[in-house]
C-alpha cells in the first residue's frame, strides 16, 4: 500500500514498485480525479503489474484500515510539503501527525503488514542551519533530532518532527511490523505527477522565474535527486537488515551554487542572481518572500553538513549527480 503515490516523490516510488511487478494499492483522496494517477495505470499495464485504486484521506480516521489488510508493506509518503501556508496547524501539522497515526494504526490492525517505510525529512533531523554550530557539531547524522522548530518557527519542519516521532512511538508498542524511515534533503529532478504542489517544484520555479535575480540568499540546503529518493525507499523495502533512519543528500550547497549549475547548463536563459544578498538586506526583503527575521537570523550564512554514509553503506544507494537532476527538471519545466 502506498500513500502519497500521486505526489512528486511518491509517483516515482509507485513507478519502481510497478516496474518490479508488485501488486500495489494506491491510496488517493478522490478516485474520480483520474488525471492524478492515470500515468500509473499505464505503467502498471506495461509491466503486467496490478494497481488497485482506493480512496482514503489522512484526516479520515480508519480510512486506511481495510486497504492495509492483506498488504505486507506500507509506504507512507503522503504529507503536505509547502512553505507557503496560512494555517500551519490545519495545513501541515494535522495531516502530518493525524495522518501518520491513522496510517500506522491501520498497519497494526492489518495483521499482515511486516514493514512500514516512512518518508520523513532532514527537517526532522535538524531545524535551523545554525543548530549545527549551537550543538557543537561538525555534521548532522541520523542520531540527531530537530529541537528548534515549532508551530510558529519552521512549521513544516515541526510537522515532520511530530510525525516521525509519533511513528517511532507507535512502532515501539507492537511487534508485527518494523519501521524504516527515509530522511531526504531538498529533492530535485523531473516529476511524473502532473498536479504536485510540492515545495520542490515551487522552489525551482521561483529560481527560473527570476525571484532571486537581485541577489541570492546565503542559504545552504542538502539536495538529492527524486529518483534516488525513490530508489532508497525501494532498497529499504528489499533489504531485510534496513533499520532506523536514513539521511539522503548528494551534496549540500547554497542557492548561489545551484544557480551557477543552472547558468552553466543554460547560459543566459534565465534571470539568475549574480551576487549574494547581504544578510542585513535579507531582514528587509525577507518578509516579501515569506521569510521571517528569525529565519534569516538562524539560517542565512550558516553552513550545514549531512552525513549520508548510512544510506550508501547499509542501503547501497549510489547517488546520481545533482547537475543532471537540475537540468532534467528545468528542461521539463520550461517545456
Ligand atoms: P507532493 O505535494 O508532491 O505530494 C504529497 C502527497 O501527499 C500527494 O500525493 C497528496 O495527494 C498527498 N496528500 C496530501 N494531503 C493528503 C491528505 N489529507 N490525505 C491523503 N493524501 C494527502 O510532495 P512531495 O512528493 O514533495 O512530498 C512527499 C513526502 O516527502 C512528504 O512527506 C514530504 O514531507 C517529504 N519530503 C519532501 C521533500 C522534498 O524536497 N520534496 C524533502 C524531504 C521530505 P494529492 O495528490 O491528493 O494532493
Amino acid at each position: 500500500m502506498i500513500t502519497g503515490g500521486t505526489g512528486y516523490i511518491g509517483s516515482w516510488i509507485a513507478k519502481y514498485l510497478l516496474e518490479a511487478g508488485n501488486t500495489l494499492r494506491l491510496c488517493v483522496r478522490d478516485e474520480s480525479k483520474t488525471e492524478k494517477y492515470d500515468f500509473l495505470l499505464e505503467i502498471a499495464k506495461e509491466n503486467n503489474a496490478n494497481l488497485e485504486i482506493h480512496e482514503a484521506d489522512l484526516l479520515k480516521l480508519g480510512s486506511y484500515d481495510e486497504i492495509a489488510k492483506g498488504c505486507d508493506e506500507i509506504f507512507h509518503i503522503a504529507s503536505p510539503f509547502s512553505l507557503k501556508i496560512k494555517d500551519a496547524q490545519k495545513q501541515l501539522i494535522d495531516p502530518a501527525l493525524i495522518g501518520t497515526k491513522n496510517v500506522l494504526e491501520s498497519a497494526s490492525k492489518s495483521g499482515t503488514v511486516k514493514r512500514v517505510i516512512l518518508t520523513s525529512s532532514v527537517a526532522a533531523v535538524h531545524g535551523d542551519n545554525k543548530d549545527m554550530k549551537d550543538q557543537g557539531l561538525s555534521e548532522f547524522n541520523e542520531s540527531h533530532w530537530n529541537k528548534t522548530s515549532n508551530i510558529k518557527h519552521q512549521p513544516y519542519s515541526y510537522s515532520k518532527v511530530l510525525a516521525e516521532g509519533e511513528a517511532w512511538k507507535i512502532n515501539e508498542i507492537q511487534n508485527n511490523w518494523d519501521l524504516v524511515v527515509i530522511n531526504p534533503s531538498f529533492v530535485m529532478g523531473p516529476t511524473l505527477s502532473k498536479g504536485s504542489l510540492s515545495g520542490s517544484i515551487d522552489f525551482m520555479e521561483d529560481i527560473i522565474k527570476g525571484k532571486f535575480a537581485m541577489g541570492a540568499p546565503k542559504l545552504m540546503f542538502g539536495f538529492v535527486d527524486v529518483r534516488d529518493v525513490a530508489k532508497a525507499h525501494i532498497l529499504a523495502s528489499n533489504n531485510a537488515n534496513a533499520k532506523g533512519r536514513y539521511i539522503l543528500a548528494e551534496r549540500c550547497m547554497s542557492v548561489m551554487d545551484m544557480t551557477k549549475i543552472i547558468e552553466a547548463r543554460f547560459p543566459g536563459k534565465f534571470k539568475l542572481p549574480k551576487m549574494i544578498s547581504p544578510k542585513l538586506l535579507m531582514y528587509v526583503v525577507g518578509p516579501m518572500f515569506g521569510i521571517t527575521a528569525k529565519f534569516v537570523s538562524n539560517n542565512i550564512g550558516y553552513p550545514i553538513k549531512l552525513n549520508t554514509t548510512k544510506s550508501t553503506k547499509d542501503l547501497g544507494l549510489k547517488y546520481s549527480s545533482m547537475e543532471n537532476a537540475i537540468e532534467e527538471m528545468i528542461v521539463q519545466m520550461t517545456e
